[in-house]
């Protein structure tokens, strides 16, 4: 019974693309090229050791080390109130609640970004190509985009719910 729901699942993941987990092989080679983007572009710098201090360890995991939270369990997976959704890393409101629909894959699903907040990297880990999302401004990492929306814009913002931080309007 724990072999199948763990094939279901794999299943489930695989089908809709999910950000696989990011441990500890291929993560030099990534953080390389990433390190070096990031420095062009973000905003924000701050230290490892002051994110640690200023993240929980999941937030941390996820934001700063690439990780993946657990599909169906985060928290504004299927939250859908009105309001926005910020960088949990800068607080930089990076989705609206009319940006987020219903999916499937056990994330919180957007299907466009505010202009201008996210920084998007090719990514080749685990042998997919993936396009990965990050906060602009501090350079946390958010998710992955993939272009099997369903709505008009035919894109998939999927993100950790403990990437981002929702405040009503
Ligand atoms: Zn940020």
């Amino acid at each position: 019974m724990r072999s199948l729901f763990l094939a279901i699942l794999i299943a489930l993941m695989v089908s809709c693309n999910s950000n696989a987990q990011d441990k500890d092989n291929k993560k030099s080679n990534q953080q390389k090229s990433t390190t070096k983007m990031e420095q062009n572009n973000q905003s924000l710098e701050k230290t490892d050791a002051e994110w640690r201090a200023l993240l929980s360890e999941e937030e941390y995991r996820v934001l700063r080390l690439k990780g993946t939270e657990r599909p169906h369990t985060g928290k504004y997976n299927l939250h859908f109130e009105e309001g926005t959704y910020k960088c949990k890393g800068c607080g930089t409101p990076l989705f609206e609640s009319d940006m987020k629909f219903e999916s499937d894959c056990g994330w919180p699903s957007f299907d466009k970004a505010i202009e201008g907040t996210i920084t998007y990297k090719k990514d080749t880990s685990f042998g997919m190509v993936r396009t990965e999302i990050l906060c602009s401004k501090c350079g946390g990492h958010l998710g992955h985009v993939f272009n099997d929306g369903p709505t008009a814009t035919g894109k998939r913002y999927c993100v950790n719910s403990v990437s981002i931080d929702f405040k009503d309007q």
